[in-house]
Formats: structure tokens, sequence, C-alpha cells
């Protein structure tokens, strides 16, 4: 925390980057951030690759978050939510990282892979036992001595608040909670929060999600409680993909079930997978996330693969059949 706060504090053009498809943690961080180094004077510019969701909308500043950007001018980059650049959806990573000088990578995800060539040039504040990204920016703002504004406070608690899902998972921990309260204090209110991301439905999400519930299946072998919405669905609806986020957490309030999958074909011929279990299952679904080309959290994980969802099922399930073996960690 302390090297990284002297890396902020010596550096005057920042670029902040975070992963495609971001969440409420990642563009929360993100913005957090820059209002925090903006305080500073620093130049600080913001980018995801992926569109920022309309739900977002009410956030201080989000129109700041662009999705290009010139990588070569920044004397410090700093990655949100992800430990690696290949997360960000950016093609050409590799020459990209290279022509970064200074390197500063803060996230929450268990580090599930080793080395890389812009190691060496990085400060790493990583930490899986931190509820998300926000509080681990939250405590490198006190460090570097930048005073809590209203703003950060709405940006902050809004990653808090959505990577906990609303307080309700297992990371809730007493600092998250600690953090939410000075929060509150700066003027942030947990309902505005809600009422944007959470109670903000169209009709048509309703029904789409209606359609998704009604073609749940258990599967007895594995304990999964798997769904689907294909894009033809999607577009039936007249939806958005982004009004899929957070299906995946009522499919998973079967308490029957071990786990829960919801299986969405996304964007340009991409299925993307959600999964979800509960702690007292004592079930990781990061090695399913992972055996298919993803990763993420114990009990929340997601993967993305090229293919469309008929001619990949089999292949979903085998896989899926296989790591099972694997993922009990036992209570
Ligand atoms: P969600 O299901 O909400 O998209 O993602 C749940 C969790 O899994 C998040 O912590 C997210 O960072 C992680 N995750 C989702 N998709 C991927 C992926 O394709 N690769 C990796 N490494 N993690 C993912
Ligand atoms: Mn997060």
């Amino acid at each position: 925390m302390q090297q990284a706060a002297n890396l902020i504090k010596s550096r005057e053009n920042i670029l902040i980057m975070t992963h495609k498809n971001p969440d409420g943690d990642a563009i929360g961080s993100v913005l957090g951030l820059a209002h925090g180094l903006e305080s500073l004077g620093k130049k600080v510019e913001c980018f995801s690759k992926d569109t920022i969701p309309k739900i977002f909308d009410f956030l201080p500043n989000v129109s700041k978050i662009k999705n290009q950007t010139i990588y070569e001018k920044y004397e410090l980059v700093i990655l949100l939510d992800c430990a690696f650049f290949d997360r960000t959806g950016i093609e050409n990573i590799k020459e990209i990282t290279s022509s970064f000088s200074d390197i500063l990578i803060i996230d929450h995800h268990p580090k599930d892979k080793t080395g890389c060539d812009y190691y060496k040039k990085c400060i790493f504040i990583i930490d899986p036992k931190a509820s998300s990204t926000a509080v681990l920016i939250y405590e490198l703002l006190k460090k570097t001595g930048i005073k809590i504004t209203k703003d950060i406070a709405n940006c902050l608690l809004t990653g808090i608040f959505t990577d906990t899902g609303g307080f309700q998972h297992d990371n809730t921990d007493s600092k998250s909670l600690k953090a939410a309260a000075e929060f509150m204090k700066k003027g942030s209110r947990v309902d505005k929060i809600t009422k944007n991301i959470f109670s903000n439905k169209s009709m048509a999400a309703i029904k789409l999600w209606g359609i998704a519930l009604s073609r749940i299946k258990t599967d007895p072998e594995t304990g999964m409680a798997v769904s689907y919405v294909s894009k033809k669905d999607i577009e039936d609806f007249g939806a958005k993909e982004e009004d899929l986020s957070g299906l995946v957490n009522v499919i998973n309030t079967i308490s029957d079930a071990k786990f829960s999958l919801l299986l969405t074909e996304s964007g340009n011929n991409k299925i993307k997978g959600s999964l979800r279990s509960e702690n007292y299952k004592g079930i990781d679904v990061s090695k399913i996330a992972r055996s298919l080309g993803g990763g993420g959290h114990k009990l929340a994980s997601g993967f993305e693969f090229d293919g469309d969802l008929q001619n990949n099922i089999a292949k979903i399930s085998e896989i899926i059949l296989k790591s099972n073996q694997d993922i009990n960690y036992g209570l």
C-alpha cells in the first residue's frame, strides 16, 4: 500500500484500466480512484474496452471511462479488478504492455497464473480476502492522504455493494461495512444504489428472466442448476445483454442445487458462463471456470469463449462433469 501510494504521488499522467464486461466493482473502483487522483491534481484517463451498462449512469463522471486511448503516453498504468492485462480484452496486449513504464495492479481475485513479461514493472495490491477491489481502493486513498468526497464515496460504495450482492454474500465483512458506514456519512445512499442497479429493470428484461428461469434444469450427477439465454431470446424480447446481470444469483437461490450456471450467447459469437455457489455447499466453482478458460472467486466465477451454444453445449457439459470430481473442498 505504502509503495503504491508513493508511486501514485510521484506520477502525473495516469491511465486506469479494468477488465472487459466491467461490473459495479470494476466501474466504481475506476471512477473512485480517478476522482481521488484528480483531487491531487493528476491527469487521469480511464479505459474499458466494453461500453459501461446504462444502470451505472448515475455514477459521477461515468462518461470519463472511454473505450479507446493512446496507451504509450502514460507514466503510470493502473489495472483494477483483475491481475492480467489479457482480461482487458484489448488485442496486441503484449506489444501494448511492453510500452508501459510503471504498472500498479489492484485486485481481489486469487492469482491463478504466474509471471508475465510485464510483471517486473509492477507493484501489486492483491488481496483475495477483500470483498471487492473498491475496499482496497479505499485503503489506498487513505494511505495516499486523499480526502474521501461524496463522489468518491458513491463510486466505492457501489463497488462494495455490488460485489457483496448488496451485503448478502459470504465476502461481506466488517472492513466493508465500516467503509460503507464512512461512505454513508459522506452522503452516499444504499437505497439509491439499489434503485439504480438492482431495481431498475425493464419489462423486457423481467420477461427474459422469466424464460431463463422456466428453463432451469438440475443435473443429478453434478448437482448443478443450469439455464441459458440465446442471442435470439435477447433479440425476441427486445432486451439487452446487460439486462441479464443478476439473473444467475436468482438461479443460485435453489437450495437443493450445489452450484448454478447461466450460459449466455453474447456479443459477437461468444458464449459467456456465470457460475455461483454458496459457502455452506462446499463447492469451488472457480475450478470449473478455469477448466473452461475463465476464472474468478470460489463462489462467483465466469468464463467466455468463441462459439454458439448449439455447437458447444456437449463440450461444456463434458468439461463440467470432469471438473466436478474436483470441486468439493469439504466443509
Ligand atoms: P460474472 O458471472 O458476474 O460475469 O463474473 C463473476 C466473477 O467471475 C467475477 O469476479 C469475474 O471477475 C469473474 N469472471 C467472469 N468472467 C471471467 C472470465 O472470462 N475470466 C476470468 N478470469 N474471470 C472471469
Ligand atoms: Mn470485483
